[in-house]
């Protein structure tokens, strides 16, 4: 494959993201890169005019875009009325970030909560729930004693998870590359269908 981004090629099957309407081909250089550039970028969620994907000023609706499992309104960078959360969101995340979740819900309950916040903590629960069916489903795969065999999405190399390998990679073990955009979920899924 071939990263649209820098024009770099490499053996796996890259990371895809839609960007102004487009089906992009990412490199994991490019790819880590544009999702640091986003999260610095002014954020319609971090908004107090925002409320559920819309604009309450505007009613438009917002259209995300998507990078790996983060949304990101980007439209707040070209808006005259974007007025930031002040630090409720600010404390909400940095409590998020170090894992006083107790703590991040009353300081968000007792302040009031941007919708950034509340995705976050929904994302975090999803995230739970989706490690919980993702272990689940490793364990099916086990007890049937059957071994999968995927591959890294940057360097091509043959990974395994099942009876032989149950641990869940997060790095390629060869180019040392992350490996969260792989839905593994999916791919046992299909596997077992
Ligand atoms: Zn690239
Ligand atoms: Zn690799």
């Amino acid at each position: 494959m071939q990263c649209d981004v820098c024009g770099k090629k490499f053996p796996g099957s890259g990371l895809s993201l839609t960007l102004d309407g487009k089906q992009r081909t990412f490199c994991a250089d490019c790819y880590t890169r544009i999702r640091v550039e986003y999260g610095k970028k002014k954020n319609c969620d971090d908004c107090t005019h925002f409320n559920k994907d819309s604009c309450k000023l505007t009613r438009t609706k917002m259209k995300p875009i998507s990078i790996g499992y983060m949304d990101y309104f980007v439209q707040a960078e070209k808006c005259a009325n974007y007025k930031k959360y002040v630090e409720t969101e600010q404390n909400a995340t940095a409590n998020l970030k170090t894992g006083r979740h107790i703590e991040a819900t009353q300081t968000r309950e007792k302040l009031g909560m941007s919708e950034k916040a509340t995705r976050l903590r929904q994302k975090q629960e999803e995230m739970t729930a989706s490690r919980d069916n993702l272990d689940n489903l490793i364990k099916q795969l086990v007890d049937r004693g059957q071994t999968l065999t995927y591959h890294c999405c940057h360097c091509g190399s043959s990974l395994r998870i099942g009876a032989k390998s149950t641990e869940v990679l997060k790095i390629c073990p060869k180019c040392r590359y992350s490996l969260e955009a792989i839905d593994m979920a999916k791919l046992i899924n299909q596997h077992m269908a």
